[in-house]
């Protein structure tokens, strides 16, 4: 595919496009972690309590050549795959680490997991109530978002996993074999229906888990027929992965890999924008030669590939990391596009970083590097209203207040139109600021509540 990417070559002298074992761990097989011997007992029993409630799997390529073991358990890449204790609040710790230690009957222990992981907001900002689209006949569609007029949302059920999972990842309820926890869908014919009938969309994002762990024969199933003149209005594809970071062998060396590429440079040729929504958080993940390697084959079918991911606590909340990730990733060719704020969901309270603290890290970080990254937008908050991002603080009129705007709001005309938040140096997420100047609601409040009143009827 690309003359250059096929004459590199790793050090021991195999090529990088040799098929590699993909070799994965889950709860069950902490204890066969071979560097997880140099913690301390006390350290991995801390890992079991927390992955009994948050999912956890790791692979070889993240162990051998992601993580610095010699930093563990400050390094970045071991807090994004690892447990830690600090993860689960403490009573909700000690409850199952006191049922672990007692070795509790399977139905007591699996009850309590249950609680606490409800208690933890498994689908923040009403994912499950707002977002899901209804047929002719009032119907849900299971497996797709509609929240934004020109963006449908789709969940491949075969995409419902990752090649190694984060710590914070907010859509951790996918993971942990709850059903009612699911988003997900199967149905291909459902997804193509709905396009059809809703020609205001222009851009499908293909999510997960991650789409990339699909054989390629099923993304096939889900994107080509959208080539036929019908889905004309569909612009662009986006497909939602971190797989150039778990699981970069997927581009290169996997049996499947080159029908991939083919797919993808197919999609390209046919005029759609194809877009990879690569989630980055650290610029160690673009620091491999598979790595880099995957991130050149995939530009060369002609897709374009952007970077987003959330600012997280114990793992890249320091303006030196994000200003090194976005020039990195100019440099390979990556477009920067967002920094999230990590969401009210699962893990937070270990994770979150108040907003201010975001907004000082993106604005540090964005200062450092040239214009090329400075498309990264952020500090973002996808909230239920919209996605809301922090544009600074500042002072009017003798109040110290947050400059807030809707990059994307559940009705257009939100965009784009500056308000206002008292400051709040504690304040995490949207639902814990309050407007400014002593008003008593935001502009979009009443809006938002009849949208949100309508679609919780449906
Ligand atoms: S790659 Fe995305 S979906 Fe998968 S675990 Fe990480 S944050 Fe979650």
């Amino acid at each position: 595919m690309n003359a250059q990417v096929h004459a590199l070559k790793p050090l021991d002298g195999a090529s990088l496009f040799d098929p590699v074992p993909f070799k994965v761990y889950t709860q069950r097989d902490l204890d066969r972690i071979a560097p997880l011997a140099r913690l301390s007992p006390e350290q991995r029993f801390e890992m079991k309590v927390v992955s009994s409630v948050l999912p956890f799997r790791v692979n070889q390529y993240v162990i051998d050549e992601l993580i610095d073991w010699r930093q563990v358990p400050d390094d970045p890449i071991f807090q994004l795959t690892f447990p830690q204790r600090g993860m689960l609040a403490p009573e909700h710790y000690d409850r199952i680490a006191a049922l672990l230690r007692a070795e509790a009957p399977k139905d007591e222990l699996e009850r309590a997991i249950d609680e606490v992981r409800h208690a933890l907001n498994p689908h923040p900002a009403d994912q499950m109530q707002m977002n899901m689209p209804v047929d002719d006949e009032g119907h849900r569609l299971d497996g797709m978002q509609h929240k934004y007029r020109e963006t449908v949302l789709f969940f491949p059920s075969q995409g419902q996993t990752c090649h190694a999972y984060c710590t914070f990842c907010f859509r951790w309820a996918q993971f942990v074999g709850d059903k009612d926890l699911r988003i997900a869908s199967s149905e291909a014919s459902a997804l193509h229906a709905y396009l059809r009938q809703h020609t205001e969309v222009t851009d499908l994002l293909v999510t997960g888990g991650d789409p990339m762990v699909m054989k390629t024969r099923h993304l096939r199933d889900y994107l080509e027929p959208l080539l036929q003149p019908e889905f004309d209005h569909i612009q662009t594809i986006r497909i939602g992965s971190k797989a150039l970071t778990f699981w970069p062998h997927r581009f290169l060396g996997a049996d499947d890999a080159d029908d991939l590429m083919r797919l993808l440079a197919q999609l390209v040729e046919s005029g759609k924008h194809v877009a990879l929504m690569a989630h980055y958080n650290h610029w160690k993940e673009l620091d491999t030669d598979a790595a880099q390697a995957a991130i050149r084959r995939v530009r060369a079918t002609g897709v374009v590939i952007r970077a987003q991911g959330p600012l997280i606590a114990h793992i890249n909340d320091d303006p030196a990391v994000w200003a090194k990730l976005w020039k990195m990733e100019v440099k390979l060719g990556i477009v920067p596009y967002y920094m999230f704020v990590e969401r009210d969901t699962g893990a937070r309270n270990y994770f979150e970083v108040p907003l201010v603290r975001a907004w000082e890290i993106y604005q540090q970080a964005i200062q450092q590097v040239s214009g090329l990254a400075r498309t990264a937008r952020g500090p973002s908050m996808s909230a239920s209203p919209g996605k809301v991002e922090i544009q600074g603080v500042t002072e009017i009129a003798g109040e110290k207040v947050f400059v807030l705007r809707f990059i994307q709001g559940r009705n257009p005309d939100w965009v784009q139109r500056p308000f206002f938040a008292k400051y709040d140096d504690k304040a995490t997420w949207l639902d814990q600021l309050v407007p400014a100047f002593g008003e008593e609601k935001w502009f979009w409040q009443d809006e938002y509540q009849s949208i949100r009143a309508q679609k919780l009827a449906t």
